[in-house]
Order: C-alpha cells, then sequence, then structure tokens
C-alpha cells in the first residue's frame, strides 16, 4: 500500500493520498457510510440446543447462498458476466469445509450461540489474512467479509445497508465497500467513493472503473477525518482526497474536472478516429495495459492497440507462479479482445521496484541495475519458456508481439531468441499452433541499447522507448526518490538526442520505433515526439484522447519543425517553456485545460 501523507491548513483542509482506483473527479459532500460492524450477542446454550443452532447454521448458509445467485445473476444482467462471476468467489466460501467445520466444532466445543461462534471464527480468518504480505491475500479480506457478513445479517435477521437509498449526490466515504455493495451503486445518487482499505486488484477496484465511478481506495483512516456533510474533492486518476478543500483547491479541482469532462466528451468524438496529422501523417496511439481487464478502457479511450503489456503484475499478489496455462488465457483473452489491432506482449520484467512475493529473490543494493528483467528470465529459463509458450500460443489468436525489457546490447536479443526458438521448435513438434512470423520487439531503456540501436535494429523487428528508465539511467537519477524528481527531466537534451537516436537508427533499418513512458502522455511533449519521427505513443489509456487531439491538430511538417528547434536547446527547461508556447498557439483551448503550470 501507499504511504500515507496528510496535509492540514488553517481551514483544517486536509489531504490524503490513496491508491486511485477509477478515474475522474467528484466534488460534492461526503455521506460517510459506517463500519457496519455487526456485533453479536453471547449467550449460552444447554446440551440440547446445540443441534437446533447447527440447523440455523445450515439455513443461513443456504439463504446466504440463494441471496448470492440472485445478486450474480442481477450483476450479470446490469453490468456484465465478469463482474457477476465475482460472486462464484463468495459462493466457493460458503462452501469452504474447513470454515463451516470449524464453526460446528467450536459450537460443540464452546456452547455458545451461533452468532458469537462464527463471528469468532470469521475474525480469526481475517486477522490471519490482514497479515499476509501479499497484497493479492489481502484484497481479499473484502470477498470473506462480504459472504461473513451475509451470514451474519441471516443468522441475526438484518436487514443490508443500501447505497441506492441516498437522498443526495454524495462523495461516499467508507472503511470498505463490498463487491456488492458497489455494484448497488449503479444508478444511485453517487459521485464517487473513498475508503479506507482496498487495494488497485480488489474486485472493489476493478467494478468501479467499469461502472465509471471516481474512486480513490487504501486511504488507510479517511473515515476518521471525515464527518458527514463535509465537502469533498475526490481525484480519482491521481489517488488524492482533500476534505474540506480552501478556495484555491476548489477551483484548482473545478478546473480539472471541467477538463476530465471536456475530455470525456472530445472521447466520444475522437474513439473512432486515426492518430493521424492535418497533413496526413499516421501514427499509432496506443494503450499500457497491466491487466487484461483493462482493455475495455484502452477500446473506450480510443486507443488502436495496446503498445505495452506489463506481463508481471500477473505474477504479483499471489502465492504461485501462474502456470502456462493460465497465462495462455490471459494473453489470448487480451488478444482478442484487442483484434484486429495488436498487442505487445512484454516478457516478465521483474525487479527495480516491482517485486514478486513468491520468488525468493535476495534484496540488492542497486535493484534497478541488478538482477532483473531479461536478465532474470535468461537466469531462470523455467520461468521464461513457461511464458514464452503461453504467448507463442496466444499469438495464433490475434496480432500479438513479442518484447523483451531491459535490453542493454544484442548478446541478449540473440540469447532471449535462442531461447525462443527452443519453445517454437517443441510446440511445432507437439502440433500445437502458433503465428511462426511473430515480430520481437526490444525496448530500449538502457543507454547501451540506445546508443547501439542501430546493431540492435538489424535483429529486431520493432522497438519501443521505455522512458521511465531510460530517463532514470541517462540522468543517474532514482526514478522513485523524490528528492531527486526535480533532476528527473524527460525534456533533458541528453534524453532528447538518445531519443532521436533510436528513431533514426530504426528508421534506416525500416523498423518502427514506439514510445511506451509515461513521457508518451505528456501532452506538453506530443508535438515533439511526433516532430522526432515517433511511429507509435503508448501510454495510460487515460491519455489517449489528448494526445491523439494533439496530432489531430497539427501539420507533421511543423511538428518537425519544431523537434529541430528544440534539439538545439541547452536546457530541459528551455524545452519545456518553448513546448508549452506552441501548444498554447496551437490549440488554446485544449492547451489551458491540459497543461499543468510548470
Ligand atoms: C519504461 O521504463 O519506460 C517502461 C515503460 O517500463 P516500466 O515503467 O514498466 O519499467
Ligand atoms: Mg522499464
Amino acid at each position: 500500500m501507499t504511504d500515507q501523507k496528510h496535509y492540514f491548513s488553517k481551514k483544517k483542509q486536509i489531504q490524503i493520498k490513496g491508491i486511485p482506483a477509477a478515474p475522474g473527479i467528484a466534488i460534492g459532500k461526503a455521506h460517510v457510510f459506517g463500519t457496519e460492524n455487526i456485533v453479536p450477542q453471547e449467550r449460552r446454550l444447554s446440551e440440547g440446543e446445540i443441534a437446533g443452532e447447527i440447523e440455523r447454521f445450515r439455513k443461513a448458509l443456504k439463504q446466504t447462498k440463494e441471496d448470492l445467485i440472485g445478486i450474480e445473476k442481477r450483476i450479470s444482467r446490469e453490468i456484465g458476466a465478469e463482474h457477476g462471476k465475482i460472486f462464484n468467489a463468495h459462493l466457493l466460501v460458503l462452501e469452504d469445509s474447513v470454515l463451516v467445520q470449524e464453526v460446528i466444532t467450536r459450537l460443540k466445543k464452546k456452547k455458545k450461540n451461533i452468532e458469537l461462534i462464527f463471528s469468532d471464527v470469521l475474525n480469526k480468518y481475517i486477522s490471519v489474512l490482514s497479515k499476509a504480505r501479499d497484497e493479492y491475500l489481502r484484497d481479499r479480506i473484502s470477498d470473506i467479509t462480504d459472504v461473513g457478513k451475509r451470514i451474519l445479517r441471516n443468522l441475526i435477521g438484518l436487514e443490508e445497508r443500501n447505497l441506492e437509498a441516498l437522498d443526495e449526490k454524495s462523495v461516499v466515504v467508507a472503511y470498505d465497500l463490498s463487491p456488492s455493495e458497489t455494484a448497488m451503486m449503479y444508478k444511485s445518487r453517487v459521485l464517487g467513493f473513498a475508503t479506507d482499505i482496498g487495494g488497485r486488484t480488489s474486485h472493489t477496484a476493478i467494478m468501479a472503473k467499469s461502472l465509471e465511478i471516481p474512486a480513490v481506495v487504501g486511504l488507510e483512516s479517511i473515515t476518521d477525518m471525515v464527518q458527514n456533510g463535509d465537502q469533498v474533492i475526490l481525484d480519482g486518476i491521481h489517488g488524492t482526497v482533500i476534505v474540506n478543500p480552501n478556495k484555491r483547491f476548489l477551483e484548482k479541482y473545478r478546473k480539472e474536472q471541467k477538463k476530465y469532462e471536456y475530455l470525456e466528451h472530445e472521447l466520444i468524438e475522437l474513439r473512432s478516429l486515426p492518430g493521424e496529422t492535418l497533413d496526413g501523417k499516421k501514427v499509432v496511439i496506443a494503450g499500457n495495459i497491466e491487466l487484461p481487464e483493462d482493455v475495455a478502457s484502452v477500446i473506450s479511450h480510443g486507443a488502436e492497440g495496446i503498445g505495452l503489456y506489463r506481463t508481471e503484475y500477473f505474477y504479483m499478489n499471489r502465492k504461485d507462479l501462474p502456470n502456462e496455462e493460465e497465462q495462455f488465457n490471459a494473453y489470448k483473452s487480451v488478444v482478442m479482445r484487442i483484434f484486429p489491432n495488436y498487442v505487445v506482449v512484454r516478457t516478465l520484467d521483474l525487479g527495480g521496484d516491482k517485486f514478486l512475493s513468491q520468488l525468493d529473490v535476495p534484496k540488492e543494493m542497486n535493484p534497478f541495475m541488478g538482477w532483473r528483467a531479461i536478465r532474470f528470465c535468461l537466469a531462470r529459463p523455467d520461468i521464461f519458456k513457461s511464458q514464452l509458450r503461453a504467448i507463442l500460443r496466444a499469438s495464433a489468436f490475434g496480432n500479438l508481439k513479442l518484447m523483451y525489457p531491459m535490453v542493454s546490447g544484442v548478446r541478449e536479443v540473440r540469447q532471449a531468441n535462442e531461447v525462443l526458438e527452443e519453445v517454437k521448435h517443441k510446440l511445432r513438434r507437439e502440433g500445437i499452433p502458433f503465428n511462426e512470423d511473430i515480430p520481437i520487439g526490444a525496448m530500449i531503456e538502457v543507454p547501451s541499447a540506445a546508443i547501439t540501436s542501430d546493431i540492435l535494429a538489424k535483429e529486431c523487428d520493432f522497438f519501443s522507448i521505455g522512458t521511465n528508465d531510460l530517463i532514470q539511467y541517462a540522468l543517474a537519477v532514482d526514478r522513485v526518490n523524490e528528492k531527486i524528481a526535480y533532476l528527473y527531466e524527460p525534456t533533458h537534451p541528453a534524453v532528447l538526442s538518445l531519443i532521436k537516436m533510436v528513431i533514426d537508427n530504426g528508421h534506416r533499418a525500416k523498423i518502427p520505433v514506439g514510445l511506451c513512458g509515461e513521457m508518451a502522455g505528456d501532452v506538453s511533449l506530443t508535438m515533439i515526439l511526433l516532430g522526432l519521427g515517433l511511429d507509435e505513443f503508448s501510454t495510460s489509456p487515460i491519455a489517449v484522447p489528448e494526445v491523439k487531439k494533439i496530432v489531430r491538430s497539427i501539420d507533421y511538417s511543423e511538428a518537425k519543425k519544431i523537434a529541430e528547434e528544440v534539439l538545439t536547446f541547452n536546457t530541459g527547461r528551455e524545452v519545456q517553456e518553448y513546448a508549452r508556447a506552441r501548444l498554447r498557439d496551437l490549440i488554446p483551448d485544449l492547451a489551458i485545460e491540459l497543461i499543468p503550470d510548470l
């Protein structure tokens, strides 16, 4: 979970940082949805009452099962079958014979009422899970709590709390919202929601995205800081909540909200239009994804493909390694959903700030420069081959390109290709189909790869520049260190020269060059990257319409002149100022909405 920071102003404005769960900005009154703490009363049982209590428990389980099946059907019908499936996981909790047996054994031993015994066992499960180091397991707490409360309500005869009953448009603030409560927000008056707990992969977060309700989760103690009726700004794009905002913040966020709505509006018009300049130069504006669920957002934002699928998230937050079949199914679903457009599947990029709980990778002094990405995969062919098999098999179902991360020289590409050939050979022998001509690309994110990109280009079908890492390595600025963040400059002349070198070398070898770092979504730099000749921008889906808008508003010949001009500047600051000024000249309305202050 993220570090939590609170800043108090004189007017008791509180700013809290959490995890962005669903994009959008909500401004409104808080409705604090109190913690639903069901505390059963204690009652001693006589020997003769035990059988009756067990029967009550079985009835409550049966009732809960019927309730869940009903909710599953309703949600599948109203929101989509993939969300309905969440409740299958809940049904499995009900069928957990260990849990049921533990309750019954305890009941016989303690001779206390079933509500109390069940609640104790449930709390024990939750407490064990909450100590888990694994985020995936912690995220499952809300599923178990949801079902547990449902059983308790059925035992005690309590009504479910209901979000449909809100009588004023509000920002809901809660300790947690169960997936079923989140689903109830449908058609209700919820402007957005903020919760104390929850992670990016929680079902609540996933559902919020589908419902398009701005949400921030993992705020840790927001329920203690907000009271009913307090004014709240919720920024689901950056994961910030501001309670009792002052005038300056309110104005700033009203502007942000207008910008978001403007873009949403633009989005509808731009969705089906290509990334093409006024004078007809075509570029691909693609989206980055981390989970198969993100494909929906890529499509709804009008991206023309997926320029980066960060597969390592599939390996994170779980106890075991994903097997080939699981990976194949995930990759295949992405390939098929994005068809006829392509998806660039990047092989496992673990290390740096991304660790896998199930692998015992030793801590390193310099993790960003350590045993990571392609280096790790080449050292662990068992893991690498299983991923390559899954990727190759998925390639038979659409347009899939394969990409190696953190390549530092051509030897690594050759070594990785040797492993790939072995895997292909085995698949052929087994008669399993795959695309024999699968395009193979390298991420250019290490300066040595950029400088030798002429050599690499001869052995690759495409490049994608990973500026998040390239900038940190080129400028020796740790990308996650706040103290030196001011030095992390995408417009530094060294960075622009490296980007130009990679694009030129790629084009000389007639291969396309994309860029998939955060820089691709920085609208003040779109004109420069376009002018340098970039073929593909791949960014978080939310930035796709902004980038598309700029590309569609300029002549390529004009962008080229801008790029030539900025390459003569001495500092990153000059480049930024010039680029912003040119963007303001080009599309004044949009620039005011889009460019944050320097
Ligand atoms: C990059 O380095 O620019 C990149 C896209 O990869 P990641 O952010 O996953 O390191
Ligand atoms: Mg990277």
